[in-house]
């Protein structure tokens, strides 16, 4: 649509879409809409369409990702989650916390320290893929309520993962941004269903997918209607031992070139090792990342998941505090 046209122009031009029995998908951006269509492209004269008032220009998207294509829009998406930016030039949006909620006592601890250090969106485990079914599984419900109450006592927003289309609505209910791990990249009837939701996705990259792989998984859950992705790059599997995974770091300014959404990275499982996490975040914000989600835990050695890879609370704050000087390098703030 040309710029600044108001919404309802193109609500008449996605009712006359349907009626044609395509599918239009609206996406607005600060200073026009976009509205990619999916179907049979016989349904379509694109004479008539570039004839209707309020459009600028049609165009074929090429790419097997359609919605995702910084063809489709070339404006940024930014996505506020508790008054933090993901998506927004300005800005490096930050998400820490333990790996799993394992008590209140765990979370108050590592909440009011994080509180301290300036984080406002707290994650934490409750539904855990582990790679064994004889480690820890997660609390479920009982840490979904551990870490409701927890985020309104310290004022935080929450982000935790679902791991099964069932507890779609429990997570849905105790969250503000539901994570889909890695494992989970591909699973598409999950994807299908947190298309059905508004609340912002977090969407990690599978330690095997590759980045089009990728980018075609966020067009699942955008293509039932929901926007609200951002991506994650937490590493992927390569001949390499040194590191728990790989941290392709390239792939957040080709993500960039490739779509509008929002990519952070995750240092701590692209590297499985604490002494690397200072030196990946800044490379991360250097080369351009939204954001960061890293693992902080009272007392990491008795963790029960992901204890060798777990920042204390005061290892955290120094980090934090010295991303700040890379961040503004590069125009940010954290
Ligand atoms: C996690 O965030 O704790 C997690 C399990 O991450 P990933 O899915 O990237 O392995
Ligand atoms: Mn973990």
């Amino acid at each position: 649509m040309k710029k600044g046209e108001p919404k309802e122009k193109a609500t008449q031009i996605i009712e006359e879409l349907e009626k044609k029995g395509l599918n239009p998908v609206p996406l607005y951006g600060i200073e026009r809409t976009v509205i990619a269509v999916i179907g049979e492209e016989r349904e379509l004269s694109i004479g008539h369409l570039e004839s209707m008032k309020g459009v600028e220009k049609v165009m074929r998207v090429l790419k097997p990702y359609k919605l995702v294509s910084k063809e489709t829009k070339h404006e940024n998406t930014i996505i506020e989650v508790k008054g933090v930016k993901f998506g927004d030039k300005k800005e490096v949006a930050m998400i820490a916390g333990p790996c799993s909620v394992e008590s209140d006592e765990q979370m108050d601890q590592v909440a009011r320290a994080l509180k301290k250090t300036g984080i406002k969106l707290l994650r934490g485990g409750a539904y855990k893929p582990r790679t064994g079914p004889y480690s820890f599984q997660g609390l479920g419900k009982e840490g979904l309520k551990i870490l409701k109450s927890t985020a309104k006592n310290h004022d935080l927003g929450i982000v935790t993962e679902l791991l099964d289309v069932r507890d779609l609505e429990v997570v849905h209910e105790h969250s503000d941004i539901i994570q889909v791990g890695a494992r989970n990249m591909q699973n598409f009837e999950l994807l299908k269903e947190l298309g059905s939701v508004q609340k912002p996705i977090l969407l990690k990259r599978g330690p095997s997918a590759s980045i089009e792989e990728f980018l075609l998984a966020a067009e699942y859950i955008l293509s039932k209607g929901n926007p609200n992705v951002i991506l994650c790059e937490r590493g992927i599997k390569t001949f390499e031992k040194a590191t728990r995974n790989t941290l392709a770091l390239a792939t957040v300014p080709l993500v960039k070139e490739l779509s509008h959404l929002p990519i952070i990275v995750d240092p701590t499982h692209g590297t499985g090792k604490k002494s690397l996490i200072e030196a990946m975040s800044k490379a991360a914000i250097a080369c351009g990342a939204d954001g960061l989600i890293i693992e902080v835990h009272p007392n990491p050695e008795e963790a029960k998941s992901d204890a060798q890879q777990q920042l204390t609370p005061d290892e955290f704050n120094k980090i934090y505090n010295n991303l700040k000087t890379i961040a503004e390098a590069v125009g940010r703030k954290i």
